[in-house]
């Protein structure tokens, strides 16, 4: 996709990132869940632009494995993470209610909301076998503000991530032995089913497949 004189549909994780950091300085920031499937993009992130920031947003809902598993491979691969925490409001009560809409609204996508003002692009690990949403992403998207997303990892699939993690012995969130394939804040999470997709496990008690970060920005 030709876009801002570049072409990123056939450029390595590594080359996009690069020219986010030559593009964009220190106007650049990575938004990670830190999750398994996250460590990819994190491992490319440590060795191509190390001083990137690595936004982390805590919503004060996150299992404990989370919290334990962002400060390991944060120690593990150097990273420069920064952890934005969610103010309490009444939206966001201290247990979500079973529709989280309007608590994902206050929690994520507000917050990242926040982030993209401040920010002129933003790296994130999407990718397109994940939801039938991200299908359609482009590597490149800019938001209402005039900010940029940046999704280098769209074209991986679940296979590549898993084969890549095993190649460079990246650690596995503790919770993904337990059945968890996509792990979000805990109120809302289950095991994923088997034989069903990764996302399964979220949000089981409603249709939701997505919190709002990466389909309420888009122009
Ligand atoms: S995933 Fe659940 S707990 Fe987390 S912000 Fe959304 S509704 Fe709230």
């Amino acid at each position: 996709m030709p876009f801002l004189g570049r072409t990123f549909r056939t450029r390595a994780v590594g080359g996009i990132l690069r020219w986010v950091e030559e593009r964009f300085g220190d106007g650049a920031v990575v938004l990670s869940s830190f999750q398994t499937q996250s460590l990819p993009l994190l491992h490319h992130v440590s060795r191509v632009v190390p001083d990137m920031p690595v936004l982390f947003i805590d919503t004060g809902f996150h299992f404990p494995e989370t919290l334990q598993f962002r400060d390991r491979v944060a120690h593990l691969l150097r990273l420069n993470l920064q952890v934005v925490f969610v103010p309490r409001t009444d939206d966001c009560p201290a247990a979500p209610l079973l529709d989280g809409t309007t608590c994902c609204r206050t929690a994520k996508t507000r917050t990242a909301g926040l982030i993209f003002q401040r920010y002129d692009a933003v790296v994130s690990g999407v990718r397109r076998d994940q939801t039938v949403l991200r299908t359609t992403l482009p590597v490149l998207q800019r938001q209402r503000g005039g900010a940029f997303k940046v999704h280098p990892m769209l074209d991986w699939t679940a296979d590549q991530v898993h084969r890549y993690i095993q190649r460079y012995n990246l650690p596995v969130h503790p919770l993904t032995h337990a059945g968890y394939r996509s792990i979000g804040c805990a109120p809302c999470t289950r095991p994923a089913d088997p034989g069903m997709g990764d996302r399964s496990g979220r949000w089981t008690h409603s249709e939701r497949t997505e919190c709002g970060l990466h389909t309420e920005f888009q122009l």
